[in-house]
């Protein structure tokens, strides 16, 4: 399927840039006219993978982080996050709730459950020392249509 519009932007793995990368994705999605609730809900899940290839992905070093974003026909968004860092040894359990490999950094385990309940879809892939890409879907129901749907 072909994208209606689309986006990407890339950054350095700096804890300053995760504000920046959450509100440059909102302010793409904004013409879509999303509820307040979508546009949060995609933020916290951009977040958190943002925050996941700053914090795991490349750790003590500085590297690029990139987000793509593409709009597909019935408002679907699809958004990618990617590093090219340490990558995750075991996805599956990386996943799971609670899970973490930094409890001492006052971490959760709960980014990637965060993301799966926000998101309509979350993939993600990943090869240890080459990095991670989270690939994530939601489907926005404008403002706007519901409107008309009132009348
Ligand atoms: P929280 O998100 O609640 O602060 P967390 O980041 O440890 O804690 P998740 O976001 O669910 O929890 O991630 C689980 C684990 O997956 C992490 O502890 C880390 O080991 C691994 N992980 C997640 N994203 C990446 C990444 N981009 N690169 C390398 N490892 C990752
Ligand atoms: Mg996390």
């Amino acid at each position: 399927m072909k994208a209606i519009n689309s986006m990407r932007l890339v950054f350095d793995s700096r804890s300053t840039n995760e504000a920046f990368a959450r509100t440059t994705v909102a302010a793409f999605l904004c013409p879509l006219d999303p509820t307040m609730e979508e546009l949060m809900d995609i933020k916290t899940a951009v977040s958190e993978a943002v925050t996941n290839a700053i914090v795991h992905g490349y750790r003590n070093t500085i590297g690029k982080v990139s987000i793509s974003a593409a709009l597909y026909e019935d408002n679907k968004i699809v958004i990618k996050i990617k590093d090219s860092g340490c990558g995750i040894e075991d996805v599956a359990k990386a996943r799971e709730p609670l899970f973490t490999t930094a409890p001492s950094e006052e971490r959760a385990g709960l980014g990637f459950a965060l993301m799966e309940s926000l998101m309509d879809k979350l993939r993600v892939s990943s090869k240890p020392g080459k990095g991670t890409t989270v690939t994530m879907e939601r489907t926005i129901h404008s403002r706007e249509s519901d409107h008309e749907h009132r009348h």
